[in-house]
């Protein structure tokens, strides 16, 4: 069983669905969200100094750069927009930002904020310079959203002292601050709080050999030998997301420490992938099976996004967010105006006869 999750400053409040309740479907080895059970192991792996962060140079280089000229100005560091894929080190980027501004994090998530009380809690409680992260920001209620604009703009809130008739409001100050807002919908964001981030980075999918780096140190965290063949192996699966990566990574350890001598090594990781059923480009059984949807049912598409949903039994926004990313950035599945569509390699993947380019078919003009 699970046990009770008790608050963890280091973590965004967890928002998704609990493992011990959820569906077969949510226990995805591959699933790029957090799950309850990563918690702990994110803890433990999550890297606090920059110079353990791998990749993502571009964004590095730039944050490094506004993260110098702040502490040379003795400022707060501006507000700081982090979008991309879940799993890809926006929550541990803004660790990184707190550590390197030598600054406290506070840590919270848009979900959790419903009243503007509870912004203001938060607000109020920080010192000069720190940071505010808020995970997935696009999911803060609208009345919250518009009472963060004055924070972030004057640092100023306005709190309600008087309820009733007579309510009125104060505004007090804060201190300078700064907001790290992490999102994987930017689309989702209103222009007024997008535009109110000086500085936003989209963070990109990482290289294999960029995985295998994070991995390798990751071992040495977790105490496990890990050899270049059974690390190349897990890194080939982890669908470019550190966090897929790493889950991995633990798996293969109590593989190894189970049922082969301890050691990671090429057979072994192999073994413990096969187990997982997560074959060699990162695929897994529910990714195989929205493919296989997509084929038979719908003849490789254009379909609409909602009757690929209803399909799999799942919903739009899961297929949206958690399953599409990697699909589309393996070239097996594009999104036409028309509708989802089918690439040639993922007919193939799937052992099926590609009866030729349509609409919208990503092999079209390759
Ligand atoms: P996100 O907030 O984007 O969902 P996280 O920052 O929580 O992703 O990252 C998930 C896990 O992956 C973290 O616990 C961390 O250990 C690891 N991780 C992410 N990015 C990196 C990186 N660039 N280098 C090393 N580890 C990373």
């Amino acid at each position: 069983m699970t046990p009770p999750l008790s608050p963890d400053p280091e973590q965004p409040p967890f928002t998704g669905a609990p493992r011990a309740s959820a569906s077969e479907k949510a226990r995805r080895p591959v699933a790029p969200e957090r799950d309850v059970e990563d918690l702990r192991l994110e803890r433990t792996l999550r890297p606090h100094a920059i110079s353990e962060f791998t990749g993502q140079t571009r964004v590095v280089e730039q944050l490094l750069l506004a993260i110098e000229a702040a502490r040379r100005r003795g400022e707060a560091l501006d507000h700081v927009l982090l979008y991309g894929p879940p799993g890809l080190g926006k929550t541990t980027l803004a660790h990184i930002i707190a550590h390197e501004m030598d600054v406290k994090i506070h840590i919270t998530a848009g979900p959790v904020l419903e009243k503007k009380g509870d912004l203001a809690g938060m607000l109020t409680n920080l010192d000069r310079g720190d940071v505010l992260f808020i995970d997935e920001i696009h999911r803060m209620s609208r009345v919250v959203e518009e009472s963060l604009y004055p924070a972030m703009e004057d640092f100023l809130i306005d709190i309600v002292v008087d309820q009733g008739p007579h309510g009125r409001s104060i505004r007090i100050p804060l201190q300078p601050f700064t907001l790290v807002g992490a999102t994987t919908r930017t689309g989702m964001l209103t222009s007024p709080l997008r535009d109110r981030f000086p500085i936003t980075h989209r963070l990109q999918f990482y290289e294999p050999r960029e995985i295998m780096q994070i991995l390798v140190r990751s071992a040495e965290v977790l105490q496990v030998e890990l050899e270049e063949g059974g690390a190349w192996e897990i890194a080939q699966r982890s669908r470019r997301t550190p966090r897929v990566g790493n889950r991995l990574l633990a798996r293969a350890r109590d593989y190894a420490q189970v049922r082969a001598g301890g050691v990671i090594t090429l057979e072994v990781a192999r073994a413990a992938m096969e187990l997982l059923q997560v074959d060699e480009l990162g695929l897994d059984e529910m990714d195989r099976h929205l493919l296989a949807k997509l084929i038979d049912n719908f003849d490789g598409g254009p379909v609409g996004l909602k009757s690929l949903a209803v399909a799999i039994n799942e919903d739009p926004e899961t297929v949206e967010e958690v399953f599409e990313p990697f699909l589309i950035q393996i070239g097996f599945l594009n999104r036409t105006p028309q509708g989802r569509v089918a690439s040639r390699r993922a007919w193939e993947r799937l052992g099926r006869t590609f009866p030729g380019p349509r609409g919208g078919d990503p092999d079209l003009f390759s």
